[in-house]
């Protein structure tokens, strides 16, 4: 069972504001409700499903506030800690007003961690999160049925940690939004993927970004483990900050510990992992064997790879989960062939770097569809694909003008605009030729038309399958 005592011991009596009442807002006041605290819940919209519950927390004895944020609201009751949703700002009057006052300000999984029990694998970066967590809960159910898959990915926190035993290991995706919003959180495995400069808008600075990613191995002890990326310069510079033991992935040669991309005694690519420095290199799988696709997807596997390796599942399993991985719905993801063209859908690639991974990736000519959000990200990095690799581009959405200019400069001439996905990929199938692949990596987030990047892809999906 979690553990409620060490939990009560936190939340009871204490008077809670929740803000934001999303999925992770409903989840963490039922589970203050169950510690023992009082809790107002606040939104300022209505939220879908408003009503079941809405009736199951006033039944749990909770107030509830949606439709607006009363401006005295703070000065009407006296609260000891305020819970907010990862994406409201801290600009947020509420937020403000709360440090002011000296209230803590944290996330669900601050709250959520307080009953966990058995092993926490936390596992960030600016991208590949899901992918790196998906793999690595499906490898570790291998060896342990125990195994839960939360956080970020989907399944909030403070509900999945009620079914923690201290046999469990918890697999768990964190965002920045969510990290910095964490006190005492200890997993006794973090994984760092790797930083690119995003969120900017909401972190105000890159320190104050990375200062979040970081918050992740600050209870950290020597007990534990804290693996980072060894191919990435930033990623190894604050590996040297960390208490618990370093390990490390790269798909660039041998590290001391961890897990690395070598060639084998008869010449083939391969994983291998090593338990510390002294101990020896086991053979894993051959590279060949991966169905994912990109570098940027290898760099993911070897941190599940590791992740696993060191709670001992052994490598003829870990091969075999892996060759099964075809990865995760909208990453990369391929959808059909028609007329020889080949259709990927990349709608997660939510910012640039995401999309120059995919580019990347295709030795075919592309027709790219991108657009969305504008939060004034450079598009810099698709300028060698726009020169070379991209033999047409339909954008659509906020970004469309500062995208083609782009391209444009980089000398791309066969440049189209779109009014949305599914005009987009009419448009993209009717430029492209036998050979040729089509793929929606869009660069932005998803907001300025639809509500989700999962509605994007689907939309995209659906507008292939009826081509
Ligand atoms: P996240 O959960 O961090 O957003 P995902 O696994 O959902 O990451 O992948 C999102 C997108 O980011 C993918 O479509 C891919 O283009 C890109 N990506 C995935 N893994 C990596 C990585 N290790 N490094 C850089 N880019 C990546």
């Amino acid at each position: 069972m979690a553990n409620w005592m060490q939990g009560e011991a936190r939340y009871r009596g204490k008077r809670v504001l929740i803000l934001g009442a999303a999925k992770s807002g409903v989840g963490v006041a039922r589970l203050l409700l169950r510690l023992g605290a009082s809790v107002l819940i606040n939104d300022r919209g209505e939220p879908e499903e408003g009503e079941r519950w809405k009736k199951e927390l006033a039944c749990m004895g909770a107030v509830i506030l949606t439709g607006g944020h009363p401006s005295d609201l703070l000065q009407r009751n006296s609260f000891d800690l305020v819970v907010k949703n990862p994406g409201i700002p801290y600009s947020h009057p509420y937020v403000q007003e709360a440090e002011e006052r000296g209230i803590p300000v944290v996330t669900e999984v601050e709250v959520g961690c307080s009953i966990l029990e058995g092993e926490a694998i936390a596992i960030t970066g600016s991208n590949g999160k899901t992918t790196t967590t998906t793999l690595t809960g499906r490898l570790l159910a291998r060896k342990n049925p125990e195994t839960i898959v939360a956080g970020n990915i989907g399944n909030v926190m403070s509900e999945e940690v009620v079914r923690s035993t201290p046999s469990s290991w918890t697999v768990m995706e964190l965002s920045s939004f969510q990290l910095k919003g964490v006190d005492r959180f200890h997993p006794q495995v973090a994984v760092l993927l790797n930083l690119y400069p995003h969120h900017l808008d909401y972190h105000g600075s890159m320190e104050d970004y990375i200062a979040s990613k970081m918050k992740m191995f600050q209870n950290q002890t020597e007990d534990d483990l804290a693996l980072f990326n060894r191919d990435q310069e930033l990623v190894v510079t604050l590996s040297e900050q960390v208490r618990g033991q370093v390990a490390f992935f790269s798909r660039k040669g041998e590290v001391e510990r961890g897990s690395y991309i070598a060639y084998d005694e008869r010449g083939e690519k391969n994983i291998f992992y090593k338990g510390g420095r002294n101990l020896p290199s086991r053979r894993i799988l051959p590279v060949r064997e991966i169905k994912l696709l990109g570098d940027h997807n290898l760099e993911n596997i070897l941190a599940a790879v590791a992740v696993a390796s060191h709670y001992g599942v052994d490598p003829e399993t870990i091969r075999d989960e892996v060759r099964g991985f075809t990865g995760v719905e909208h990453r990369l993801e391929f959808v059909r062939e028609v007329n020889g063209v080949s259709y990927y859908n990349d709608s997660k690639a939510t910012n640039p770097e995401a999309a120059e991974k995919a580019l990347r990736v295709f030795t075919k000519p592309v027709i790219l569809i991108a657009g969305g959000l504008e939060r004034g990200e450079s598009f810099a990095p698709l300028i060698p694909y726009f020169r070379q690799g991209v033999k047409g581009a339909v954008f659509y959405g906020e970004t469309k003008e500062r995208l083609k200019e782009t391209a444009r400069e980089a000398g791309l001439e066969a440049v189209f605009f779109a009014q949305d996905v599914e005009e987009a990929t009419l448009k993209a199938s009717s430029l492209a030729d036998r050979g040729d692949v089509v793929l929606l990596s869009p660069a932005c987030a998803s907001w300025d038309l639809y509500p989700s990047y999962e509605v994007r892809g689907r939309i995209f999906k659906e507008t292939v399958h009826r081509l």
